[in-house]
């Protein structure tokens, strides 16, 4: 039986009341089936692609346990920690509408009693990419997914491929440490204009959304440039954000999803083109999948 609820799903803010839910949601089915619990890790101000999530996590899982926490851990001096957008009750509303069964909404020192000194450290993968402009950030990540997955013990896991770097991050912390559970990734929400969901989207005066779509639009091109090799397909996506000068590039690379290094110039096959950049202060990332053909 599927757990779907339509009423308010059980807010737990503590640790206590978090395994007393889940305790709740693992009695086995009337048939003596165990019950599938799935995670879906947020920092709450919900949006379309979270809900996509919770929507995924209720098709493979029969309840469906979402934790908002804004971790402290993954966000460096100067970003935006104090001003992330905080919206509990309309995020409530949401997992009530989506039949959610428990929301996981701990205070900081819930979840870090003391200040952690052992930590997962994301290693050569977190530094590319993001993680160059973004030192430690993805070792905050991995830490706080690693404590969630030990603190509600789910048997998957879903994540939005929107951030592609640490879908691919978590997934190895996944094999490498040999946790038991399952990855889902789920491809990205977008506005009809293009531009990809995100919370830091509230930020975006009119203006800089303008200016942000030619993010998007720069990973179709280079997406439509796949016949002309790597080579073809940076160039495409570079030259629409060179024309953009609402937009300040972090960077644009076509890289393996694994191991997100950059494909060499006779690379043929799948790869990811990700890109970062700024509209005023506010730093957004996109990816899209492309089949290169060979050069
Ligand atoms: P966040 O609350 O931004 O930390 O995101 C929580 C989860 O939602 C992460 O797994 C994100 O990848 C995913 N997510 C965020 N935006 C989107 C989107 N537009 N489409 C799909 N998944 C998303």
């Amino acid at each position: 039986m599927n757990l779907r609820t339509r009423t308010r799903p059980v807010v737990a803010r503590t640790r206590g009341e978090l395994a007393k839910a889940v305790a709740a949601l693992r009695r086995p089915t009337g048939h003596g089936r165990a019950r599938i619990v799935a995670l879906v890790p947020t920092m709450g101000a919900l949006h379309e692609g979270h809900r996509a999530l919770i929507r995924r996590a209720l098709e493979l899982g029969d309840a469906v346990v979402v934790s908002i926490f804004v971790n402290p851990l993954q966000f460096g001096p100067g970003e935006d920690l104090d001003r992330y957008p905080r919206t509990f009750d309309a995020d409530v509303a949401m997992c009530a509408a989506e039949g959610v069964a428990v929301v996981f909404a701990p205070a900081p020192d819930v979840v870090y009693p003391e200040r952690p000194r052992v930590t997962v450290t994301a290693g050569e993968l977190g530094s590319r990419l993001c993680g160059a402009s973004r030192p430690g950030h993805f070792d905050g990540v991995l830490t706080v997914v690693m404590k969630l997955l030990h603190l509600v013990g789910p048997d998957l896991a879903v994540f939005g491929e929107k951030d592609a770097q640490q879908l691919a991050l978590v997934r190895r912390m996944v094999s490498d440490l040999d946790l038991p559970v399952h990855i889902v990734g789920v491809p990205t929400v977008r506005d009809p204009d293009g531009l990809a969901v995100s919370s830091r989207n509230a930020y975006l005066s009119p203006a800089e959304r303008r200016s942000a779509l030619a993010l998007s639009r720069a990973l179709r091109a280079g997406a439509a440039a796949a016949r002309g090799g790597p080579a073809g397909v940076r160039a495409a996506a570079t030259a629409v954000l060179a024309a953009e000068p609402g937009l300040r590039l972090d960077y644009m690379a076509l890289v393996d999803p694994g191991t997100l290094e950059e494909v060499p110039e006779d690379f043929a096959g799948a790869a990811l083109l990700a890109g970062a950049a700024y509209a005023g202060t506010t730093r957004l990332i996109d990816n899209t999948t492309v089949t290169v053909a060979p050069a």
